[in-house]
């Protein structure tokens, strides 16, 4: 058969969630780019047992309303989600007697679980109905890139087989965006490994996994306003792992175990079988609910080691990678959704850039230093950190530290649409890169401070929604902020990390004297850190209430 030549401004390679939901953010932004998404798949996916990444966060579920125009199909099609959750249920049955960290009720900004079946059939339909071409059971066979010296107006070639028949096209713009398959990445050696070594089984059960049934005690279940905790990613956590349960539109639950393989190594988890024995000593009120559904079983999957980097993501030469098929950090917090969400950014900016005829050497470069540099400070709460998960006592700092830092700095980005602003990047940079500091030296802190705590296990719930200052910084996501007021809404999230790591060093070397924090006091110390400090803070200490609102409870 005679191969096909098309010629077209942007070709995607993968039609997963970062390529669709790049062809609809270029699409939006400029409406007349004739892009073309070739998908290997076949449509329509099935629903439920597709892929893992179902459970979005703040960055992610805003990109998907708000910047796609989504927010009909997550409000009516998906789940809204009731944040994020954790129980230190290791080894125990009586859920209610342990400590729980999450929101009473729902904070502002909301976020969704995806079923990522009924998501990628759905952006599919919407990318064609948008003017978008898309083409399933495509699959890339070849990728030529061209160099920008010498021949600026080149066109890269990509070569891809569809029912049978070879076809070529030509385009100004190339996106990998094959995930794992990684066509650009290979081609370029552009791989990187990291630190971090956790991997990952999962599964989908066709049918509920109702925790709020867990215990009869009326006190654990009003605890929750709406009583429906189910709704929440719920993360079970012990030493060196967490498990997560995501409920699916689709009626179904996901259930995936991540894990440090120094602690608990893949080999104990690999098969449902084993996950399941594995579950009946780690989370033994897991093992009863799903005892009894064994016969639901819709697939197990699992990823030796699941984090990697990545050289380089965008080029002046009219080449990037977004999604999986560039970097991936970790789930424990769901970033994958955010990181797709800041790559198309950066990307569409650089394609309408490369429209209007502007030079985008130096641009794509900082743009790439910009998206590597969220990369390494978010990999931090990840790498060798997983030993304290199990840890009542400091993780719920943790997760409060790690929350405050994400809400108050890159979502602020994000949400305020400053990704792109070298301005704010550049008046900002002191501040951003004492706070990067300050994340990696609170990082090591908690894990010094994880090996002399006492881990009280106290039948208590750590109550977001009653932290004040918490509730209202991911409140703050909504604000509408002139250039003054983002500048200084960075500067006052700086002025409260900075608080926030004070009173955690205080807290921690005051109950563990023997706790060396001298690193961390330095960096408090130094004169950046007195700059940001000299920002007013107003309102009371920070994790005192915490500890108050867990007195109250015990
Ligand atoms: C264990 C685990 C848990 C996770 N949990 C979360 C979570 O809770 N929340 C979250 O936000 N993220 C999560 N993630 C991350 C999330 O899975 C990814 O961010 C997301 O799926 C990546 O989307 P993508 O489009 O890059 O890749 P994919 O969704 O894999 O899409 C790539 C597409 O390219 C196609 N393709 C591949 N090769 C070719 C080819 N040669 N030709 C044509 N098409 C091709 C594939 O068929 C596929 O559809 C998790 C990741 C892991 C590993």
């Amino acid at each position: 058969m005679n191969t096909t030549h098309t010629q077209v401004d942007t070709v995607i390679l993968g039609g997963g969630l970062a390529g669709l939901t790049l062809a609809l953010q270029l699409k939006k932004r400029i409406p007349d780019i004739d892009i073309l998404v070739l998908e290997r798949r076949t449509l329509p996916l099935p629903e439920a047992a597709h892929k893992v990444g179902e459970s979005s966060v703040e960055i992610g579920a805003h990109y998907f309303d708000k910047v796609l125009g989504l927010g009909d199909h997550l409000k009516n099609q998906q789940l809204r989600k009731f944040g994020f959750r954790f129980f230190f249920s290791e080894g125990r049955r009586d859920i209610d007697q342990v400590t729980e960290i999450g929101a009473s009720r729902h904070l502002s900004v909301p976020s969704y679980q995806i079923d990522r079946g009924i998501f990628e059939n759905f952006l599919a339909a919407e990318a064609q109905r948008r003017g978008i071409r898309f083409l399933d059971t495509a699959v890339v066979r070849r990728v030529d890139l061209h160099d920008e010296d010498g021949a600026p107006d080149r066109r890269h070639g990509v070569a891809y087989e569809h029912e049978g028949t070879t076809h070529e096209v030509s385009a100004r713009w190339v996106v990998d965006a094959c995930g794992r398959a990684g066509l650009i990445k290979r081609k370029l050696e552009l791989a990187e490994t990291n630190e971090h070594g956790a991997h990952a089984v999962w599964f989908r059960i066709k049918d509920r996994i109702a925790i709020d049934e867990w215990s009869d005690n009326p006190a654990w279940q009003e605890r929750c306003n709406p009583q429906a905790r189910w709704l929440s990613t719920n993360h079970l956590v012990g030493k060196g792992y967490w498990v997560w349960l995501i409920p699916l539109a689709s009626g179904s639950h996901s259930v995936g175990i991540v894990a440090d393989p120094r602690i608990h190594p893949l080999e104990t988890m690999d098969t449902f079988d084993k996950a399941m024995h594995w579950f009946q000593t780690y989370q033994p009120r897991l093992f009863d609910d799903l005892d009894g559904k064994r016969d639901k079983l819709q697939d197990f999957a699992f990823f030796k080691r699941f984090s990697y980097g990545c050289k380089q993501v965008f080029s002046a030469n009219r080449w990037a990678l977004t999604g999986e098929a560039g970097l991936f950090l970790d789930p424990f917090y769901s970033p994958g959704s955010d990181f797709i969400a800041i790559g198309n950014t950066y990307i569409t900016e650089l394609v309408d850039m490369d429209r209007r005829g502007e030079r985008l050497g130096a641009r794509a470069q900082i743009y790439d230093q910009l998206y590597h540099s969220f990369y390494d400070s978010t990999l931090a709460l990840y790498t060798d950190q997983y030993p304290l998960f199990g840890d009542p006592e400091v993780l719920p700092v943790k997760v409060i530290w790690d929350y405050a830092y994400y809400w108050g700095v890159l979502a602020q980005f994000f949400f305020q649409q400053r990704l792109t602003d070298l301005t704010a990047m550049a008046t900002l940079r002191d501040e951003l890169a004492h706070c990067q500091q300050l994340n990696k030296a609170v990082q090591q802190f908690l894990r010094a401070w994880s090996e002399h705590s006492h881990r009280r296990n106290a039948p208590v719930m750590i109550d977001h929604a009653g932290l004040p200052w918490f509730a209202e910084l991911n409140k703050s996501l909504n604000d509408t902020l002139d250039d003054a007021a983002f500048a200084a809404r960075i500067r006052h999230s700086c002025g409260q990390l900075q608080a926030l790591a004070q009173e955690l060093l205080e807290q921690a070397t005051q109950d563990h004297p023997a706790l060396d924090g001298s690193a961390l006091q330095a960096l408090l110390a130094s004169p950046m850190g007195r700059r940001v400090s000299a920002t007013p803070q107003g309102g009371e200490p920070m994790l005192e209430r915490l500890r108050a609102a867990e007195a109250a409870l015990t």
